[in-house]
């Protein structure tokens, strides 16, 4: 795939606007996002068809922090992963529409589900996961990345390696 340009502040595919505002299916629970996503794609596993009721969940990593609840109450549940981490949901407590995810493993990233932005317009998929599980009937963009399984996001967080090491302090 594409090389990883040196100090190139461009990632793959990335987008560069804020994701901005989004909301719960009642719209109870607002919440807004002030940055871009380090990576956006398609997620094609058992439980986010599952979550999603749906063939595959859209998901955009974003940085923990930049996620304001401002509006309405969430609930959150967790769940262990098959690696052995938990996943936290958060939900509207009064619809129970879910927004938003993050693993134990990388508490300092935050997966906002994309279908819940007012302006899902604002991010671009570029990558797809779980292909495995993918339903047959599913055709993919061929300039997409595209991952039988989990996918290493190293090259999509190279302006902030350490958040998706969750290592303490940066590498010189
Ligand atoms: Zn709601
Ligand atoms: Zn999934």
């Amino acid at each position: 795939m594409a090389s990883q340009a040196c100090c190139s502040s461009a990632s793959p595919a990335r987008t560069v606007s804020p994701l901005g505002s989004g909301q719960c299916q009642c719209g109870a629970l607002r919440y807004q996002v002030a940055a871009p996503p380090f990576v956006a794609y398609t997620c094609h596993c058992r439980e986010c068809q599952r979550l999603s009721a749906s063939a595959f969940n859209t998901c955009a990593q974003v940085p923990a922090e930049a996620v304001t609840i401002t509006a309405g109450q969430a609930a959150t549940r967790t769940r262990p992963t098959e690696t052995g981490n938990e996943l936290t949901m958060w939900f509207c407590s009064a619809c129970s529409s879910t927004l938003f995810c993050q693993n134990s493993a990388r508490p300092r990233i935050r997966t906002v589900f994309i279908g819940t932005l007012d302006h899902p317009t604002n991010v671009e998929v570029s990558a797809h996961i779980w292909l495995k599980r993918k339903l047959p009937w599913v055709t993919l963009p061929v300039a997409h990345r595209q991952f039988e399984a989990s996918a290493d996001w190293t090259a999509d967080y190279a302006d902030d390696l350490a958040r998706y090491k969750n290592t303490p302090t940066p590498k010189a």
